[in-house]
């Protein structure tokens, strides 16, 4: 349970401590997406090799697309006589422009939960 907590956190994969993004706050300060190259707490180098997040596209992928059923079935549960379709549109891309940070980081965090095990006891520090 461990590896799915430091993963929902944004944490190393291997230890659970380390950060994997460089700014955590809600505001950027350098950007949304600059990502450490490796873990401050175990040396853990996160992208293995040239192209190693392509996989990350694919839970990006289904990210999107549960936003997107939980979306319409709340729109067609609860809004469907009160918001007119246009209303439903628009609504659904400002949520998904709003969590685009958040949907890129989880991926990349769920993909390097899957890729890599979890050992909190290992250090190898290759600074
Ligand atoms: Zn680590």
């Amino acid at each position: 349970m461990g590896e799915l907590s430091a993963a929902l956190k944004m944490k190393c994969p291997r230890c659970g401590k380390g950060e994997l993004f460089e700014n955590t706050g809600i505001l950027p300060k350098k950007g949304w997406f600059g990502m450490n190259t490796n873990c401050s707490e175990c040396g853990l180098k996160y992208e293995k090799e040239l192209g190693f997040f392509y996989g990350a596209m694919y839970i990006s992928y289904m990210l999107n697309i549960a936003l997107f059923v939980t979306v319409t079935v709340g729109y067609y549960l609860f809004f469907e006589d009160s918001v007119d379709w246009r209303g439903y549109i628009i609504s659904y891309v400002i949520l998904t422009l709003i969590l685009t940070k958040w949907i890129y980081r989880m991926s990349r965090s769920l993909w390097l939960m899957i890729m890599i095990k979890y050992e909190p006891e290992k250090k190898e520090l290759t600074k």
